[in-house]
This record gives structure tokens, C-alpha cells and sequence, in this order.
């Protein structure tokens, strides 16, 4: 166990010297048994977290000690929604966020003009906003979920889950970097999107890759 809150720390870490959160954003979980979840503490800074700091809640987000992420039921909802998830990463990676603030009308991340997103992820929707630290929240996931693992948060942030912490991470890694391609591409007049063919080949291969994150 002590392990895993390494890992988790270390995650906390990455995730701050990345810049994709900043001060107290974000939160990190890990389902540890069908009806305990270690989560990151509830306000506190993600660069200077403790191990110790940890907090272990049940399936309903109730704790015996401390107090989890006001987040948590964002996280409760993807562990309710899939049964695969063991881990979960919301952050606030600026690029992914400024999309959905500069283009409302997106509802996903364009994909069909990278072909390492369409086989590694499949498609990055773009959730609706909804008012951060409430049920809403968690309402607002559940349309995108099992299938999505990769998610923007209009107004707000990003959420990953994974079958293991480290593909959570991979998903987060992916979604900012699609999205600062797409705004180099952007700077430098646009895209052009794959032929309609080669889409559907690499749709069609992502299919038998399976689910996961690459
Ligand atoms: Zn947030």
C-alpha cells in the first residue's frame, strides 16, 4: 500500500511540473479494493503532498480520517461506470482548457487529422460545464462513460482513467499534447483532415487494439 501512495505522489508531482495544474487543482484516486479508494486530500497544494496525506474513502466517499477532494464525486462516478477503471486524473491542463473556452461549439477535440490520436485514444470529447464539486458534475460524465477514458471539462479541466495509474497519466499526456499541436497547427493556418478512408482504417484498427490508452 505504501507503494501505491508513492505512486500517487509521484503522479501529483508529474502532473505539477508538467504545469498541467496549478497550486490546488486537480485530484488523484486509485481504486484499491472493490470498495476502497485512496484519493488526494481535499485543498492542499499537489507539489508538496505527503504519502501520509492520503485519504481512503469507501464506494459512497465516506472517510474515517481526513477529508477526501471535493472532487470525489467526480471519481465515484467513474469507478460506479467502470467496473475497468483503477485510476483517476482530473487536472487543469491549460492548452485542453483553452480549447473549449475559445470554441464553445466543439464538442470534441479534433482527431481526424492526427492518426496517433485516433489509435491511441479514439476520440477526446469535449463534457459540458457543470459546476465543479457537485452531483452535477458527476451526472454530466455519465453519457461519456465506459467508453470514453479521456475527457476535457468545458470551463474547468480534464479527466483520465485508466486500468492502472500510469495509463491515467498517459491519457493526460496525450490530451494536452493533441491539443498544443492543434494550436501550433492553428498558428500556422489551420489543418487539414486525413483522407475519409485512411479515418476509417485507423478507426477500424483502434478497434482491435482494445480500450486502453496508448
Ligand atoms: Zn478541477
Amino acid at each position: 500500500m505504501s507503494a501505491l501512495r508513492n505512486d500517487i505522489i509521484t503522479c501529483c508531482v508529474r502532473l505539477h511540473q508538467n504545469a498541467w495544474l496549478a497550486a490546488c487543482d486537480g485530484n488523484v484516486s486509485v481504486r484499491t479494493a472493490p470498495d476502497t479508494i485512496l484519493i488526494t486530500p481535499q485543498g492542499r497544494a499537489k507539489a508538496s503532498l505527503q504519502p501520509e496525506d492520503l485519504v481512503e474513502m469507501d464506494a459512497e466517499g465516506h472517510a474515517h480520517l481526513g477529508s477526501p477532494s471535493s472532487e470525489k464525486l467526480m471519481h465515484l462516478t467513474i469507478y460506479q461506470q467502470c467496473p475497468l477503471a483503477k485510476a483517476v486524473i482530473h487536472a487543469h491542463p491549460p492548452i485542453a482548457v483553452a480549447w473549449s473556452l475559445a470554441r464553445p461549439q466543439l464538442t470534441e477535440l479534433v482527431a481526424n487529422c492526427l492518426s496517433e490520436l485516433i489509435l491511441a485514444v479514439g476520440a477526446i470529447p469535449i463534457v459540458p460545464y457543470a459546476r465543479p464539486g457537485t452531483a452535477a458534475m458527476g451526472a454530466v460524465l455519465r453519457p461519456y462513460l465506459p467508453h470514453s477514458r479521456v475527457m476535457i471539462l468545458a470551463h474547468h479541466g480534464a479527466l483520465t482513467w485508466g486500468e492502472s495509474l500510469e495509463e491515467a497519466f498517459m491519457g493526460m499526456e496525450r490530451l494536452e499534447h493533441t491539443a498544443r499541436t492543434l494550436l501550433y497547427a492553428r498558428l500556422l493556418g489551420g489543418w487539414q483532415e486525413l483522407p475519409p478512408e485512411e479515418i476509417e482504417f485507423l478507426r477500424a484498427k483502434r478497434q482491435t487494439l482494445g480500450e486502453r490508452i496508448l
